[in-house]
Formats: C-alpha cells, structure tokens, sequence
C-alpha cells in the first residue's frame, strides 16, 4: 500500500510513499497530510473472520490488511504495548449503561487517556525504524493536557528520538501536569509555556517555521518529525477500537453481525472520528457518525451547514480541553476523500487565506451521509456527570458530551456506542463540582469523589503526587527556542 497527499503532488515531495516514510516524514506537498491511496475491505467476511479474537490479534489483521512496509516481528512488538493496559486480554473494555447504550473505554492505558491506544503501538515502530536507519529524529508536541503524557510515556529512553513537550502553565490539571514533569529520561525535555494553549501552539508553529532553528537541528543532525494525529501512524491505529467495540456488541449479543449501529465521538482534532469514518467506508455496518463538540462548536457547522468560519470566532477555554481546537486538522483527510486533491487544496487554502470554505450542497450532503453533529455547554456536561454517576457510572467532561449527541441525533432505535477518551482522573476537579464536591486540587478532589462514591483511584495516578518533580523550566514565549537548543 501506498500513501499520497490530500493535496496533491508539488513534483518535489515524491508522488507516493510506502506507510514508513510517511510517518517518519509527516510534511506533504502545499501543506497537505498524508492518506492510504484505499482502503482494505473489513465488511463481513473479515469481521466474522475475527469475531472471536481477541484485540491483538485483530489489530494484526488490520495491519496486515494495509499492507503497510513494517515486518510483522516489529508490529507484534508493538502491539504488545497493549499489555501495559488495565487488562491485557481486552484493553478496551465495551461496558452497558443502558439499554442500546455502550461505552467504549479508550483509556485504560498508562496515561489514562485515549492517546495511548495510538500513542503506544506508534512509539515502539517510530523510534525502532528510525534506529534501523541510524537516523535521528526530534518530536516536538504542544499540549493542553493528554498528548503530552501520552508522547513522553511513549517515547521515554528510546534510541534516536528526541521529545520536547510544551505545556500552557496553568492550563492542564495537577495530574496531566504532574504526569509531565516527573517524566525522567535523558531523551525528554518538557518545558511549561507562561500563556494559554494558544500562545504555546503558536509558539511551536513559529519555531517550526524558523530558518534559525532548523539550521540548529541540522548542525545537530537531527530530522523533525510529529506525533499528533496529522501523523497517519496515529490513525492506523485508531480504525482497530472501532471495528473491536461493534465486534463486543456482536458478542455481548446486543446485534447480530451485519446490523447497523451509531457511533459517537467526542472530537477536536477529529482523528477518533476520521478513524470510525475509515472503518465505516471499509465497510464497517455503521449508520452514522455522531460527532460531540464543546462550546468550539466548528465541527458542529460544518457537518450541519457545510460551514468552516473562523471568522469571528475566538477559542473558548471548556472543561474538556482536549476539544477546544478550531482548526481541526483531519477534517482534511475527509474533504480528501470524498472531493479529491484540488477541491481539498482550494477549499484549505480558502481557510487559511480568508479564514472561513463553504461546501456545496451535493458536497455537504455526502458529508451528511456519514455524519451528523452537536455540542454541549460546561454546564449540560456538568448534569450528565452527575445524573450517570448517581446510577453508579462516572465519565470524564469530554465523554460527557456524547450523551448529549446520543440524545438528539440518535433518529433511529440502534444500539450506539460512545467513546469514552479519558478516565475521570485526570479531570477530578470538573467531576467532583458536578457531584456537589469543592475542591481546590486535585488531590482533593480524587480523595473526596472517590470517598464519595466508592471508586478507585489507579496507582499511575496516586503514586503522581509523590513522585519528585525532574522538569521545572517556565519560560516566557521568546526564551522557547533558546531552551530547546540547550536540552538538544
Ligand atoms: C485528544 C482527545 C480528544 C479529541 O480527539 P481527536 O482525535 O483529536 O478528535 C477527546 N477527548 C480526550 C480526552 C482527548 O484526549
């Protein structure tokens, strides 16, 4: 399998790469991202195929079934990171709540959130493939909060890579913080940013455009390369829980192999849901796509509009952080695939160049076809925590936001499945508010819900706060590249 450019070819980038050099190489011509020229075929036969397996196994045959230039002695070494998970036999535990209602849990990882799903396998293949070629290799991520512990757990003390983390000071949790700066390996350096989410991505994005600082890299014989969701190696790995939840239905005999069910995804980035969008298209019996925003609502007008207005708009700081993102970058890869390389290029230069595309109506009723969208406020997100946790099941602020979804956009009686993306933890303070709790820390905050309601608080998260604290640079926006270069 091969993998080309959302926007087209510039006849400098090659006209297709194999899967490695388009991870290792994430930049494509004008701006553009990579995709999988097809897509394998995962309707029936290859789901009753593997309606008994258990998640690694599936997730090989998915791999496999990409075609993709990794051996399969590496892929088996990564997806044996999926033993690090609560249970090893399931890591993605597909739990009732009630009737046709099912959460997927996606974050029963080390970093306790669903970055790890990716994250995990990823690391293990980036950096081996990046010793087997004697080449090194810096990842720099901003972060509001899980893909910064995510990346860091993933990549600590591996050969050739390089981590730098920027952190809004301030801006995460005391956990997703702490799970930062007491992150001790030689190979990573997190850095907390005086601003707000913002300001630090800003910040990367200058520093990745500075002639200065890539000569620096350059002296040091380092390569850039990314590993967010822009990154396709994240992706791959994101289409597999799809295909496992709608396989646990079959087997907890809520449908039977072959029956449509929704699909709610809380989004930002929209790399979730490019991935259920990649196992529907596969042939994955799915109705719909139920897209849960927050307050950003963007993604909510242009799957109900064909609208993508930047214009006036300005970020808003939610309760789920992990959402609030404007520019969601795999819209792209679906505009890519539905309407070609130069509607895609025409329609993101629009974005950049005048802030705001709109589609046409055919174009925006074939994204309809696979999506529909809405969004919650703080304070609906509030309700639904309390309302599920007094019925004894607790959820984060982000996996709050698809009840709301499910509520309204559910037009047929299927079952439905909601992504949960991360655990309670890391967002202690937002869920002990919404049970009637003050608290002031975090600690507080763990210790008194899970007082209040019986519930456990996992080891990786209690041990945090005894942990001695290895990274305390805070530097104002200027001083960044200065202190990359002195770690590098
Ligand atoms: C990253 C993240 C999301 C958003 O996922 P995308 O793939 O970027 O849309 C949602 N919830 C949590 C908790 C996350 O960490």
């Amino acid at each position: 399998m091969q993998f080309i450019e959302t926007r087209g070819n510039d006849g400098k980038n090659p006209a297709a790469v194999p899967f490695s050099e388009a991870i290792l190489n994430p930049r494509a011509s004008y701006g553009g991202l990579y995709v999988p020229e097809s897509l394998p075929d995962m309707s029936i036969g290859f789901l009753s195929e593997y309606l008994q397996s258990d998640y690694k196994t599936l997730a090989f045959a998915l791999l496999k079934a990409f075609e993709i230039d990794i051996d399969d002695e590496l892929l088996h070494k990564a997806l044996e990171r999926y033993d690090r998970f609560d249970d090893p036999n399931n890591p993605v535990p597909v739990v009732g709540i009630e009737e046709d209602l099912y959460v997927s849990e996606l974050y029963h990882g080390p970093t306790r959130a669903f970055k790890d799903m990716a994250l995990q396998p990823f690391g293990v293949i980036l950096s081996t493939l990046a010793k087997r070629r004697n080449e090194r290799y810096l990842i720099m991520a901003a972060t509001s909060g899980d893909t910064g512990p995510a990346t860091l757990e993933t990549f600590k003390n591996r050969e050739n890579i390089k981590v730098t983390c920027l952190y809004p000071e301030g801006g995460t949790s005391d956990v997703q913080r702490l799970q930062m700066v007491t992150e001790d390996a030689p190979n990573l350096k997190v850095i907390g940013v005086k601003g707000n989410f913002d300001d630090t991505q800003h910040a990367l994005k200058e520093l990745l455009s500075s002639e200065t600082f890539r000569e620096e890299l350059r002296k040091r014989d380092l390569k850039l390369s990314a590993a967010n969701s822009v990154n396709f190696g994240r992706i791959i790995f994101q289409i597999i829980y799809h295909i496992h939840s709608y396989l646990e239905l079959v087997r907890q005999n809520v449908i039977t192999l072959g029956e449509e069910i929704y699909l709610v995804v809380p989004s930002g980035n929209f790399g979730n849901a490019l991935g259920a969008y990649y196992a529907k298209k596969a042939g994955l019996p799915v109705r719909k796509i139920l897209i849960a925003s927050n307050a950003n609502n963007i993604l909510t007008d242009w799957i109900r509009k064909g609208e993508y207005d930047l214009r006036g708009r300005c970020l808003i700081q939610t309760e789920s952080p992990a959402m609030d993102i404007l520019i969601s970058s795999n819209v792209e890869r679906v505009l890519y695939d539905k309407f070609g390389p130069e509607r895609t290029r025409e329609l993101m230069e629009a974005l950049s160049k005048e802030g705001h595309y709109s589609l046409t109506p055919e174009e925006l009723k074939s994204l309809q076809e696979d999506f529909d969208a809405t969004f919650s406020s703080d304070e609906e997100g509030e309700k639904i925590i309390a309302r599920y946790a007094e019925r004894g099941y607790l959820m984060d602020p982000h996996t709050a936001t698809c009840l709301k979804a499910y509520r309204e956009l559910r037009r047929e009686p299927l079952a439905t499945v909601i992504y949960s993306t991360a655990e309670w933890t890391k967002f202690s303070r937002t869920v002990a508010r919404a049970i009637g709790i003050a608290a002031e820390t975090d600690k507080e905050a763990l210790d008194a819900v899970s007082r209040k309601l019986g519930v456990l608080i996992p080891k990786v998260i209690s041990e945090l706060f005894n942990k001695p604290i290895v990274h305390t640079t805070v530097v104002e926006k200027e001083e960044i590249m200065q202190e990359m270069l002195s770690f590098l």
